[in-house]
């Protein structure tokens, strides 16, 4: 059976296929699908994009689909940057330069006042999905740090500090993170409605 990843970016279905490793369908992107539509991620909530975005794709496909949305949300910051994670501080940024923003916009803000998490929703729609829909969650907490540390990873890990290992996102191996992250957590929650739906 085939399982739509509703992503452009071959950097993500690797990782799908490494959280959901073992399951018995065959993975395959936006481009391999021929999917030429665009949702646009208009919701207010990454539950509200995860789920938009897999019934969109799951009807214009006619396939299984899994969609994502995740993002960061600062305490501090009244929980943004939020649904807006990927254009923070504008469209044309990079990853580093993004992070500076961010840290440049809490550079006033104290230690014990920079609570943050990383939250992921991830939405299972199309044919066999039970109501039509499956969304599933996930959240890590940590705490943005003064500063980047760390060469793995992407986007805002390496300002991301989680305390109990007293390290940055940045700092782990892709497995380490999986076991911890807000990604990892929403597709362990998804691997069992995904295997009965698949299992028919
Ligand atoms: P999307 O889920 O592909 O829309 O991406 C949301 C944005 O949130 C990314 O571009 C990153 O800026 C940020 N983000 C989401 N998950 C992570 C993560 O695991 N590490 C670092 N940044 C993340």
């Amino acid at each position: 059976m085939k399982l739509l990843v509703a992503t452009r970016n071959p950097g993500k279905l690797r990782e799908f296929a490494r959280l959901l490793g073992g399951l018995p369908c065959q993975l395959l992107d936006l481009r391999e699908a021929g999917v030429i539509l665009e949702v646009e991620e208009t919701g207010r909530s990454f539950e509200e994009n995860a789920r938009l975005k897999a019934q969109e794709y799951a009807s214009a496909s006619g396939l299984l689909t899994l969609a994502d949305d995740s993002g960061l949300e600062v305490d501090a910051l009244g929980g943004e940057p939020g649904v807006m994670s990927a254009r923070y501080g504008g469209p044309g940024l990079s990853d580093e330069q993004r992070v500076q923003f961010l840290l440049e916009g809490m550079k006033a803000v104290p230690g014990h006042r920079r609570q943050a998490r990383f939250r992921a929703a991830i939405a299972l729609a199309g044919p066999g999905v039970p109501g039509g829909v499956i969304v599933t969650e996930g959240a890590v907490e940590g705490a943005i740090a003064h500063g980047p540390i760390g060469r793995n990873g992407f986007g805002y890990d390496p300002v991301f500090w989680l305390k109990e290992r007293a390290k940055t996102m940045a700092e782990l191996t892709d497995e380490q993170k999986d076991a911890v992250s807000h990604r990892g957590q929403a597709a362990r929650n998804i691997t069992e409605p995904l295997r009965s739906v698949l299992a028919g």
